[in-house]
């Protein structure tokens, strides 16, 4: 796909639009039109834009806006209206998302609310400013509320702590995530666990006079590590931390193939009060095809084995738009999913990233059109609203097929705070361990800062040091 840009040089808004019609597809600026292939053309002009497509270099479509504003997100937003017009008309394709290109579609929403906006006043502007279908709008707004039910108490005296563990014992097909094959790394997990402690320590000092409201181990997939090991950082959390007003702490239990039962008895033992257990399908077969080591029946027998141990808020992760999956395949994922009855289930639509294998290997898989994956969410929707669970937390990645949302559900009472946390952004979360990233949020002026760790696992081991100290230069936060 070719574009051009004259008279701005909103590149990104361009790009995102073309994402939605052309997801996977190499985009090419150009500097002048060209007589081959498809080309996009977007113009501003003073007080107007305007977008130009072309085929072969014949004009196709053209859609013209005058600007009544000129204010730069005003600006960005006919842009988009522009593009998506031509793009919808030329493809036939509609995107329920409409112009919202960006990932908390639901923070934006808030946003709105904030302003004093009604819900009906909300309503209309998501669907006739910002061309979202009603059904995504309603849904953008109940996950709203229900982050606002979370987010309404946030004080600048509470913070969230994430901690990585970015070892796994196999990569997934679609896994863009920093995750290294724990059988690879054997012989350096003791060092990074050193250099965490090290980190943890840190953080326990500048955190002395702030309530940790919430804790989430991930990955990766922490329970790769053995008990011993994750015994080890359990145990450093809880003597660094004062976690007495904590209320959620939650670990990515994430592949069956790693859970034991001395490991959950080490989790229980800590008091870890939220597990996530993933089987991301109940088909053996796709799970085979995209590279996860066990089967349906070890999530099951895991799945079981947690709740005999007393874990009484478990999430389930699944995802929509596997290769070769089927309605039907998704439909008998979520009917066996019923009959267990988790707390927490998470909705994800199949996204393909540049780092993934799957991008790799493209051509070898058939994917589920926009249609098919939207009657997909419908079926996930209908199965969880039957546990009398509702869509708490909400985001969007980019190269999903549809440009569709993950969703997470859960029953009343259940909301993982640091989920909503992370998408809201209105509190400062201090991020540990290879990966990382911390978020400084000033609460009065809505400022945010961050600050990453580096990915690679020997990086962070022999760079410790510079970890903590990028925190350092931020601790006024903490103060
Ligand atoms: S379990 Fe998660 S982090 Fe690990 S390889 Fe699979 S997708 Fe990646």
């Amino acid at each position: 796909m070719q574009y051009i840009l004259k008279g701005h040089i909103k590149e990104d808004t361009v790009i995102g639009m073309l994402q939605l019609f052309y997801p996977n597809t190499k985009y090419t600026k150009l500097d002048s039109i060209v007589s081959t292939g498809i080309l996009l053309e977007s113009i501003l002009d003073i007080d107007t834009v305007e977008c130009v497509l072309f085929e072969n270099g014949n004009i196709i479509f053209k859609e013209i806006i005058k600007l009544h504003y000129l204010t730069e997100e005003y600006i960005a937003w006919g842009i988009k209206k522009t593009i998506y017009l031509v793009l919808n008309k030329y493809t036939g394709i509609y995107s329920s998302w409409g112009l919202l290109t960006g990932i908390r579609p639901a923070k934006k929403v808030t946003e709105f609310f904030n302003e004093g906006l009604s819900y009906d006043d909300i309503k209309e502007k998501l669907t006739n400013f910002y061309l979202v279908s009603p059904k995504k709008a309603d849904l953008a707004i109940e996950v709203s509320q229900n982050e606002n039910n979370i987010i309404k108490n946030n004080i600048d005296k509470n913070v969230s702590i994430y901690i990585g563990i970015p070892f796994c014992p196999t990569r997934c097909l679609y896994c863009s995530f920093t995750s290294y094959p724990i059988n690879v790394f054997i012989d350096k997990i003791d060092s990074y666990i050193n250099a965490l402690i090290k980190e943890i320590k840190y953080a326990g000092k500048i955190l002395s006079n702030k309530n940790i409201e919430s804790i989430y181990i991930g990955g990766g997939t922490p329970t790769s590590i053995n008990e011993y090991q994750l015994e080890k950082i359990l145990y450093n959390i809880f003597e660094n931390f004062n976690l007495n007003n904590t209320k959620e702490f939650t670990i990515e239990a994430g592949r069956p193939d790693t859970i034991s039962i001395a490991k959950l008895k080490v989790l229980k033992k800590y008091n870890i009060s939220r597990i996530s257990i993933n089987p991301q399908t109940m088909n053996d077969k796709t799970l085979k095809l995209i590279g996860r080591d066990h089967t349906v029946q070890d999530f099951l027998n895991i799945f079981n084995m947690a709740r005999n141990l007393g874990f009484n808020n478990i999430n389930v992760d699944l995802i929509l738009g596997l290769p070769k999956e089927t309605i039907n395949d998704v439909e008998h994922t979520f009917k066996t999913i019923e009959k267990l009855n988790p707390e927490n289930i998470t909705v994800h639509t199949l996204a393909i990233k540049r780092a993934s294998r799957l991008k790799e290997k493209l051509d070898n898989y058939n994917f589920v059109n926009i249609d098919t994956m939207e009657k997909m969410l419908e079926i996930a929707d209908n199965h969880v609203r039957n546990l009398e669970m509702f869509p708490y937390y909400m985001y969007r990645q980019k190269n999903t097929i549809g440009n569709f949302e993950n969703i997470g559900y859960c029953k009343k009472g259940f909301e993982n705070i640091y989920n909503v946390q992370i998408m809201e952004e209105k509190q400062s979360i201090l991020g540990l361990g290879s990966g990382s990233s911390s978020k400084f949020v000033d609460l009065k002026t809505n400022k945010i800062e961050r600050v990453f760790n580096v990915k690679s696992v020997d990086d962070y081991i022999n760079r410790i040091d510079e970890m903590i100290n990028r925190k350092v230069e931020k601790e006024e936060f903490f103060c």
